[in-house]
C-alpha cells in the first residue's frame, strides 16, 4: 500500500463525468463510502460502450487483447475487408503509431505480464457486483449459466483451449469442460447441425447491459445521488470552492474531486492531467434478432471464437444480441452499415432458426482500448482529478470491481495495490 501524494483529504461532493458502466460503478461505491455524488453525462446513460456490448461478465476470460495470434490475425485482416477486425486503410499517423505500439506487445512474454496486472480485477468482478446486488433500490441482477464456444471444425478449438491453459497458468479459476457433440444443441439450440465441437465454460454470468445500467443509474438516483443527462462537460476549472466543472450551455457545477469516466473520449478532458497513455477507439458492431419462434430458446451466451462472433439472450425482451468486430476508426464516425452486413454474413452458417435478416437495434459501440492493454485507474497529475476507464473489451466485467478500488483510494488516501500498474499518468 502507498498514500498517493497528492488528493489525499477524503472529498464530500464528488463529480463523475460519464454514466457508462465505469462511471456509475464509481458512483455507487463511493456513495457506499459515504460519499455524495453527481453524475454528468453529456448525452444519455448508458449511451457510449456500455449499452449493445455482448454484456459478458466472465472474468476468466477477461483477457489483454495484445497476444501473438492477434498479430498473426490482423495482418491477415487487413487484407480481408469482411474480417472481424478491420482497420481502414487511411492517412491518420497516431492510429498507425498506435497500431504498432500496440502490435510490439503482442508477445508471450508481455500478455503474462500484462494478464498478471489484470487477475487482481478478475478475482475481484463477481465479488464487487455481488457486492453491487446487495443494494435493496437495484432492480437488475445478473444471471449465471455457463458459456459455450462453439466450433464448425474440431481443431479450431486448440487456441482456444492453448489460451485456457494460459490464463489457468496466470492464476485465474477457469471452469470448462468439452461438451459431448449429441448433448451441443441442449445448450445451444440455435447452433448450425455442422457445429461439432463446443467448450462449456461455467462459473460466469451475464446480463442485458443497457437495462442493467439504466437500474444501476436508478440505484445511484435512489441513495440521493444525481445522475444528470444532456449535460456536456467542456472543461474543468480549480478554484477556492473545489473544482467548478464547466457545461456547454448551462451553469457549471461545483465539487471536492472530479472522476473523469468518459470511456473512449477520455483523451479529450484526461490529456491535460498528465494522461498520456494512448487510448482508442476498438469499435465494435451488434444488433439483435427475435429468439426463435419454434419452442426454441437461447438461455445462455454462444461464442463462435473462430468467427468471433458473440450472441447473448437479452433477458425477458425475447431478443437475442449478436455482435462482434473490433474497428479502429475515430471515435465519433458513424455506423458503417458494411461492419453489421460482415456479422451477418459470418453468423449465417452459423445458426438456424433466427431470422437474421429482421434485425433491430443496429449499433456500434466504441471500446475504450489502451495501448498497453490495462485500464487507467486512480489520480492525474491535477489535485482533485481522477480518471477512471479504459478498460477496453472488459469494462462491464471489471468497471464495479476497480470502482470499488477506486472509491477506497479516494476515501483513505491509500492505493490499493491492485491499482499501482493503473497509476493513469504512468
Ligand atoms: C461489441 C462490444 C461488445 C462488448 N462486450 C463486452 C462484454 O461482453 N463484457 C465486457 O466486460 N465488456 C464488453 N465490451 C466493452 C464494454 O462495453 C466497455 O469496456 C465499457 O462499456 C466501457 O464503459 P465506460 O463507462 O468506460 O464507457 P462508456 O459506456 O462509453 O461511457 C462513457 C460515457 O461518457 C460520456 N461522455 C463522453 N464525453 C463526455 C463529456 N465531455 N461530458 C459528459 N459526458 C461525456 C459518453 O456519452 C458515455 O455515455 C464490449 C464492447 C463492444 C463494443
Amino acid at each position: 500500500m502507498a498514500t498517493s501524494p497528492q488528493n489525499t483529504q477524503t472529498p464530500e461532493h464528488v463529480i463523475i463525468v460519464g454514466a457508462g458502466m465505469v462511471g456509475l460503478s464509481t458512483a455507487w461505491f463511493l456513495q457506499q463510502r459515504g460519499v455524495k455524488v453527481t453524475v454528468l453525462e453529456r448525452s444519455a446513460v448508458a449511451a457510449g460502450a456500455s449499452w449493445g456490448n455482448a454484456g459478458w461478465i466472465t472474468p476468466a476470460m477477461a483477457i489483454p487483447l495484445a497476444e501473438p495470434a492477434v498479430l498473426r490475425y490482423g495482418v491477415k485482416a487487413l487484407l480481408d475487408p469482411s474480417a472481424p477486425l478491420h482497420v481502414p486503410i487511411s492517412v491518420d499517423p497516431p492510429l498507425w503509431s498506435f497500431l504498432l505500439r500496440f502490435a510490439a506487445r503482442c508477445t508471450g512474454r508481455t500478455w503474462r505480464r500484462t494478464m498478471a496486472s489484470l487477475v487482481p480485477l478478475n478475482v475481484a468482478a463477481l465479488d464487487a457486483y455481488d457486492e453491487l446486488e446487495t443494494d435493496p433500490d437495484l432492480s437488475v441482477r445478473l444471471t449465471a449459466g455457463p458459456i459455450l464456444a462453439a466450433f464448425r471444425e474440431g481443431e479450431h478449438a486448440d487456441g482456444l483451449l492453448q489460451e485456457f491453459e494460459h490464463i489457468r497458468e496466470a492464476g485465474l479459476d477457469l471452469e470448462f469442460s468439452d461438451v459431448p457433440a449429441d448433448r451441443i444443441r441442449e445448450l445451444a439450440p440455435v447452433v448450425a447441425p455442422d457445429i461439432s465441437r463446443a467448450i462449456r465454460i461455467d462459473g460466469q454470468r451475464f446480463m442485458n447491459p443497457g437495462a442493467y445500467v439504466a437500474g444501476l443509474a436508478d440505484a445511484v438516483r435512489a441513495r440521493g445521488g444525481e445522475v444528470r443527462e444532456g449535460a456536456d462537460v467542456r472543461g474543468l476549472r480549480h478554484g477556492p470552492g473545489g473544482i467548478s466543472v464547466d457545461l456547454v450551455g448551462a451553469p457549471p457545477v461545483t465539487g471536492d474531486a472530479v472522476v473523469l469516466a468518459t470511456g473512449a473520449w477520455l483523451p479529450t478532458l484526461a490529456r491535460q492531467y498528465g494522461v498520456r497513455t494512448s487510448l482508442r477507439a476498438g469499435r465494435g458492431y451488434s444488433f439483435s434478432v427475435a429468439q426463435p419462434t419454434d419452442g426454441r430458446t437461447v438461455t445462455n451466451p454462444i461464442y463462435f471464437p473462430y468467427e468471433r462472433i458473440v450472441c447473448t439472450p437479452l433477458g425477458d425482451t425475447g431478443r437475442i444480441r449478436m455482435g462482434g468486430t473490433m474497428e479502429f476508426r475515430p471515435t465519433d464516425a458513424p455506423l458503417y452499415p458494411q461492419r453489421i452486413e460482415s456479422i451477418v454474413a459470418n453468423a449465417a452458417p452459423l445458426v438456424e432458426g433466427l431470422d437474421l435478416a429482421d434485425r433491430q437495434d443496429e449499433w456500434v459501440g466504441a471500446r475504450p482500448v489502451t495501448v498497453d492493454g490495462l485500464p487507467l485507474v486512480g489520480p492525474t497529475n491535477a489535485p482533485g482529478v481522477w480518471v477512471h476507464g479504459g478498460h477496453g473489451m472488459w469494462g462491464m466485467c471489471q468497471g464495479p470491481a476497480t470502482a470499488r478500488l477506486l472509491a477506497e483510494q479516494m476515501v483513505t488516501g491509500v492505493t490499493p495495490s491492485a491499482l499501482r500498474p493503473l497509476s493513469p499518468t504512468r
